[in-house]
């Protein structure tokens, strides 16, 4: 079976095609337009995505060396995202699953960020059920606990902002460019962690709170940049090793709070933030520090793509879950 996985929820247009749990391709095309505006700006994503999805659901078929008619199945993102986004993805893929007269298969976009764990790839190993999956990303921050394929359960999450929001609203403060995750990552490995304090917010505790840090960091900053203009320049390294410390701890201890209440010590996380350095040693030092068994995605499979659409596609197809022609995109899609 081969699988062709479509993934338009925010700003990346995304297609890969899935063969027996193996990719054979994955092609994203990350928008550039968004950075002059310091976030995503969904029109401005809605028509990015008319552009783009026709040329690269064209080079992963390419890649993998197929023609669209050896496809067994389109799947798709359904949401949650962005509406205008979502509906470019969603009747694309109706409109060739139509065509081709195969299987349409609509796809939780935060459960594929789960389940992509399940792509068979090196590096890679699949969690044994039930396992607790820490979903960190720039829309969603949950511990969700996952019994099988299907069947998932949100233990805790974000009362306000997701991690990803806190790390972006964080880097814009520091003046660095959208998004700033990756760079706060950049910085803090050059930077001492223990430089600054920023406190961590209370909430219940399997519950996560961003804003608070992101008025913290803002107002040190300001402070800071009060006493010496030049404090961001001479700084910035220190101040992202610091701050990145902070949330790795947060989200650390949320997780131990999570396998204290559940029994359950096999972790796996997903989601753009996983891609972050800081959570990745974290979790792996869990596995001798705690006895946890962890999981960590491979890069390319944390951030948005269409690999873990594919994959939870071919899981549904292997299942016989399909859907009619009647489905429509849901921007506020739950777990
Ligand atoms: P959602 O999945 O909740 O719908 P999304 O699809 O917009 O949100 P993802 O692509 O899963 O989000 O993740 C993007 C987020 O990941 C951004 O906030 C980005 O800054 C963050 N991110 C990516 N790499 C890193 C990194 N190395 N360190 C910290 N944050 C990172
Ligand atoms: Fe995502």
């Amino acid at each position: 079976t081969y699988i062709l996985g479509i993934e338009s929820s925010c700003d990346d247009t995304a297609a890969a095609v899935i063969h027996n749990g193996v990719v054979l391709a994955n092609v994203v095309a990350t928008q550039k337009i968004h950075e002059e505006y310091g976030g995503v700006v969904p029109e401005l994503a809605s028509r990015a995505h008319q552009k783009n999805i026709v040329p690269v659901v064209s080079q992963a078929l390419r890649r993998a060396n197929i023609d669209k008619n050896q496809l067994s199945a389109i799947a798709f993102t359904r949401g949650p995202g962005l509406m205008g986004s979502l509906l470019v993805g969603t009747s694309f893929s109706k409109s060739l699953a139509m065509g081709l007269d195969i299987p349409l298969i609509a796809v939780n976009h935060m459960q594929a960020h789960i389940l992509a764990h399940f792509i068979k790839a090196e590096d890679q190993t699949a969690p044994n059920f039930p396992f607790l999956a820490l979903t960190i990303s720039g829309g969603h921050t949950q511990i969700v606990k996952v019994t099988s394929y299907f069947e998932m359960e949100v233990i805790g999450q974000t009362i306000d902002d997701a991690v990803g929001e806190a790390f972006d609203k964080s880097a814009k403060i520091l003046g660095l460019p959208y998004p700033g995750g990756p760079l706060i990552d950049t910085y803090a490995q050059q930077g001492n962690p223990k430089a600054f304090r920023f406190t961590k917010p209370k909430v219940k505790p399997m519950d996560f709170s961003f804003s608070g840090l992101k008025t913290a960091v803002l107002y040190f900053v300001e402070k800071q940049v009060d006493l010496n203009p030049d404090f961001i320049s001479e700084n910035i390294e220190d101040v992202c090793a610091s701050l990145q410390h902070t949330i790795v701890e947060y989200l650390m201890d949320k997780l131990k709070n999570a396998v204290k209440a559940t029994g359950i010590k096999e972790i796996a996380i997903g989601g753009g933030v996983s891609a972050n350095s800081g959570i990745r040693k974290a979790l792996k030092d869990a596995e001798q520090k705690y006895g946890w068994k962890t999981h960590i995605p491979n890069f390319e499979y944390c951030t948005d793509n269409a690999a873990m659409i594919a994959i939870v596609g071919e899981l549904k197809y292997k299942q016989g879950i399909f859907n009619t022609q009647e489905i429509a995109a849901n921007a506020r899609m739950k777990l």
